[in-house]
């Protein structure tokens, strides 16, 4: 497959974080590209997002960091509390000393200010065409190559490609063409989100860091967004499964039910809290085929979407777009080649990421004995000590994608 912008496109289906991000790797390596989003319109959805230096490298060498920096707020530490009595049980630092050690910024940012940095950098490069209210219905492949419909008024549009990357999300369509029976599951947990301005907070949220309130019934995270204008919170408690989408919006008394034995101070926050969404966590069989050889890949979500606890989602799916637009682009003429070594890369990486977040849940849910020790052994280790526990994760470069210190 030869990167000449008259050669067959790459085709995208979705333009969330995955797809935007897929689109500018591989137009930056000079294949021509188009993107497809079903929604009519790109609007904003969604909440907060970490944004660790693995995720923020790339980002950077694409041109979309700068877009978004200064509605982004670098972080002092994140720090892990005690829901039950707000106590301080570890303190990572971040900032500029991180920025130094990965080399670039561990950043918190609300979605829509990613989203729109990415369209914006797409908008400028001219061999990008992106197009809204068109879904991916189909995928044929044929002796003279693939074909993918979108559904049109009065006929479906069909168009040539040389590759096809599925960034369609969590509930993906095009899963399907890989393995028709790989849907996704939910975990048995929701996520709560909501947005509040930052000044009434100083004092019971400190507005310069991430904070994450451990307990054994939810953990609740915040952390500043535009700007340092507001707070974003998210809480994860056990519940049922919900309709789909970031627009949730839902009575939040299993969250407050859950915050029983919680210091007053995070209670009343929760309470003072309005409006929540609450997003039902799913998560996509790993182990599962990411990609057909004829010319189809899975990236983001729509191959591992796993359970955000280890904050790592978005940049997970923003290295698999470098790295799958790298090995493309350095295998030219031998597309299965390439999506093989695309998966071979992206398997051990993938699995170290959900089994941290995997650890996370369990460590942050603790209670007696076991949230006893944890304390313990996070209060006697040191900063250096707890950074370096990241190094593998955050340290990581999509230029050199086997490193794993
Ligand atoms: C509560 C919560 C907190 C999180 N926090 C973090 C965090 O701090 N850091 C982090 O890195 N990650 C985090 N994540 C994970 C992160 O949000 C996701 O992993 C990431 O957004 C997935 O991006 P995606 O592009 O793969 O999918 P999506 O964002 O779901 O995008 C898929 C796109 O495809 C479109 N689409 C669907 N079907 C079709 C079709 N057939 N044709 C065309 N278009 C289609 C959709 O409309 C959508 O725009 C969090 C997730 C949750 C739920």
């Amino acid at each position: 497959m030869e990167a000449a912008t008259n050669a067959r496109p790459v085709i995208i289906a979705g333009a969330g974080i995955a797809g935007l991000t897929a689109a500018l790797a591989f137009a930056s390596k000079g294949f021509p590209v188009k993107l497809f989003e079903r929604a009519p319109a790109l609007e904003e959805v969604g909440a907060g997002l970490q944004l660790s230096p693995n995720a923020t490298r790339i980002l950077d060498r694409l041109g979309v960091l700068a877009r978004f920096r200064s509605k982004a707020v670098q972080p002092e530490a994140i720090e892990l509390r005690r829901a039950t009595d707000l106590t301080v049980i570890a303190r990572m630092p971040l900032g500029a000393g991180a920025e130094a050690r990965w080399g670039a910024p561990y950043l918190v940012a609300h979605r829509a200010d990613l989203q729109a940095a990415l369209l914006e950098q797409v908008a400028t490069n001219p061999a990008i065409a992106l197009r809204t209210g068109a879904t991916v219905e189909g995928i044929a492949f044929t002796d003279s190559g693939i074909t993918v419909s979108t559904p049109q008024e009065n006929a479906a549009e069909q168009v040539q490609a040389a590759l096809v990357v599925g960034a369609d999300g969590v509930w993906s369509r095009l899963r399907g063409v890989i393995h028709p029976s790989g849907g996704s599951r939910f975990t048995g947990y929701v996520a709560w989100r909501a947005i509040l301005p930052a000044t009434p907070l100083r004092g019971a949220i400190p507005a310069d860091r991430v904070s994450a309130f451990l307990h054994p019934r939810f953990h609740l995270i915040a952390y500043p967004v535009r700007a340092g204008s507001q707070i974003n919170l998210v809480a994860f408690t056990k519940g049922g499964s919900l309709s789909r989408g970031w627009d949730n919006q839902a009575d939040p008394a299993p969250l407050k039910d859950a915050l029983e034995r919680a210091a007053p101070a995070l209670a009343r926050l929760v309470e003072g809290a309005a409006p929540w969404t609450a997003w039902p966590l799913h998560v996509v069989d790993r182990r599962s085929a990411w990609f057909d050889s004829r010319g189809m890949v899975l990236v983001g979500d729509a191959a591992h979407a796993m359970t955000p606890f280890a904050a790592q989602g978005a940049a997970i799916a923003i290295e698999d777009a470098a790295v799958l637009a790298d090995q493309i682009s350095g295998q030219p003429g031998d597309i299965a080649v390439a999506l093989s070594r695309y998966d071979k890369l992206r398997r051990p990486r993938i699995k170290r990421v959900a089994r941290r977040g995997a650890f996370n849940r369990f460590v942050w849910h603790a209670w007696g004995p076991i949230a006893m020790s944890r304390d313990l052994v996070l209060r006697l280790r040191s900063e250096e000590r707890l950074m370096s526990d990241f190094d593998w994760l955050y340290g990581w470069d999509a230029s050199a994608p086997r490193q794993i210190s």
